[in-house]
């Protein structure tokens, strides 16, 4: 049965039935927070409680650690043999699977994403992420290093220890999984925390992980405010690696963390102001348009590689520019658990008004409203912007230059094709870029001078689970997804064996 098959009326009552886990996932059981405090989950949808989730703190962080540290230090999980973790975690993956329609429930009443993508999209990719990192168990080998005959050398992977995964909200379900399909695949134990706007889903996952045979204490779960929560994950001292993705000012917050208190590594996925960087000789319009309208609407513009720069040749602006803002039409936000909607809501109020704000100074600098850029369903109580298309404007201003994190397009126009570059490469971020010529060797060419992790050459936002996907610049460092994730979650050991005769 697709999602299409179930009308809104009965994704409503699905929603109504559905009892959230909302406290503290730690040593394999619910638990509240110590301080016993709790903090409102709103959904964007219309802008009610839909849960109380247990506040964490300080005393939850250590306790968290404690129960992941122990059972990494007794090997319970660690020294399982390669072929019983790999059932374990396609266990997992098998049982995201039965259990699609409620995390994906969960995620779309938490963060207002159309039950149409977190059902065909979030939770699927949830699964087979974890599925891809558990096939990787008894394959990924070790090295034999090429010395002499009188010595072996052995190059080993060691997980590190315990792992504090922090992630956002835009993507609670695929980022956790990045980030516990290889930490558990590799043999850490995890303290994961989800954004205070996205706990309901990861906290499932997590029962989902111990129902699936994960031994207790191997992955743990704290809600509550990231300054509190994340911060006191980041200074533990039993926590060997960070494991972050979320926005640059944190990031860079966590550096001076873990720097003022601890040696140990981290990996930062952060912000992004991709590019769309669009030639004369882009080819098929309509299919450019498309790709390019989707690279920014998508999840309402709520992605850190959105496409949100169309940096276009002057000789195709113009009609490009109608055709996005044809598609834009097409794409009034609509109630996230009806199933015909494409464009959800924004994930809350705060966030709306940052994206209405960033509009209003884009207009106040020069730039034209094409479509949208106002509040929409006000009466529904919940928080909806349209797509909206800003048109002339210019590199320096602030549109086109600070992460929006909403259904927002600027349009930048250029000359000639130094220039296009030139503005494409003009921003901190480098997270992922997208080029549009029909003209193989430049475009070859292009992808090499744009300094991003991810360039798209006439597609946008196409990847599956083998290749790396991270950050150049402001956008951070690490990659999350592919075997190189795995480098991330293991430290290397070299044993080194006389064979030498007496
Ligand atoms: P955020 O930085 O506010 O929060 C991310 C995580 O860190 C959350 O779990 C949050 O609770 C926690 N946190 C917040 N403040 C903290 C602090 N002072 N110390 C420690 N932890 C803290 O980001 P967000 O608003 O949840 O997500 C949006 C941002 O994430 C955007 O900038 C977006 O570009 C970025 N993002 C990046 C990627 C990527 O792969 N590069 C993917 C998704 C989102």
């Amino acid at each position: 049965m697709t999602v299409a098959d179930t009308p809104a009326s009965a994704w409503l009552a699905r929603a109504a039935a559905l009892r959230p886990r909302t406290e503290l996932f730690i040593d394999g059981r619910f638990v509240p927070a110590a301080s016993g405090r709790t903090f409102a989950a709103v959904t964007g949808r219309d802008g009610s409680v839909i849960g109380q989730v247990a506040e964490g703190g300080p005393e939850d962080v250590d306790r968290a650690v404690v129960a992941a540290r122990s059972a990494f230090e007794d090997r319970r999980w660690a020294d399982q043999r390669p072929v019983a973790r790999k059932r374990v975690l396609l266990r997992l993956a098998e049982h995201v699977r039965t259990n699609r329609d409620e995390l994906a429930l969960l995620e779309t009443l938490d963060v207002g994403k159309p039950i149409h993508d977190t059902r065909g999209v979030d939770a699927p990719s949830c699964a087979n992420t974890i599925q891809w990192y558990a096939e990787t168990i008894d394959k990924v080998y070790g090295e034999i290093g090429p010395t002499g005959p009188d010595a072996l050398s052995l190059v080993t992977r060691e997980p590190i220890g315990v792992v504090a995964a922090l992630v956002p909200w835009n993507y609670p379900l695929i980022i956790s999984a990045w980030k516990i399909g290889a930490a558990l695949a590799s043999g850490n134990s995890v303290v994961l925390k989800p954004a205070s706007q996205a706990s309901l889903a990861v906290l499932r996952l997590a029962e989902l992980a111990v129902e699936a045979g994960l031994p207790e204490g191997v992955l743990n779960v704290v809600t509550g405010p990231g300054p509190v929560v994340g911060n006191a994950l980041a200074r533990h001292p039993d926590v060997g690696k960070v494991a972050f993705t979320g926005s640059t000012e944190v990031g860079k917050s966590l550096l001076r963390a873990i720097g003022e208190t601890d040696v140990k590594p981290i990996s930062l996925e952060l912000g992004g102001k991709s590019p769309q960087l669009v030639l004369a000789d882009v080819g098929d319009l309509e299919a450019a348009a498309s790709a390019i309208g989707w690279g920014i609407f998508y999840n309402a513009g709520q992605t850190c590689h959105a496409g949100t720069r169309l940096v276009v040749h002057r000789s195709v602006r113009e009609e490009l520019v109608e055709r996005v803002a044809a598609l834009a039409a097409e794409l009034a936000p609509g109630d996230p658990l009806d199933p015909a909607t494409r464009l959800g809501a924004i994930v809350d109020e705060r966030q709306l008004g940052r994206i209405l704000g960033c509009v209003r100074d884009g207009v106040a600098a020069g730039a034209r409203v094409v479509t949208g850029g106002e509040r929409v369903r006000e009466e529904t109580g919940g928080f909806y912007v349209p797509p909206t298309i800003l048109d002339r404007v210019d590199p320096g201003m602030s549109v086109a230059r600070d992460e929006i994190f909403g259904p927002v397009l600027s349009v930048i126009e250029f000359e000639d094709e130094a220039d296009g570059l030139r503005i494409a490469n003009d921003t901190a971020y480098g997270l992922a870029a997208g080029i549009w010529t029909r003209d193989v060797k430049r475009a070859h060419r292009l992808a090499r001078a744009i300094r991003a992790g991810t360039v798209w050459v006439n597609t946008f936002d196409t990847a599956d689970i083998t290749v790396p996907f991270g950050g150049y610049g402001q956008s951070g460092f690490g990659r999350d997804k592919s075997l190189h994730a795995l480098d991330g979650y293991t430290q290397l050991k070299t044993t080194w064996l006389d064979l030498s005769d007496d």
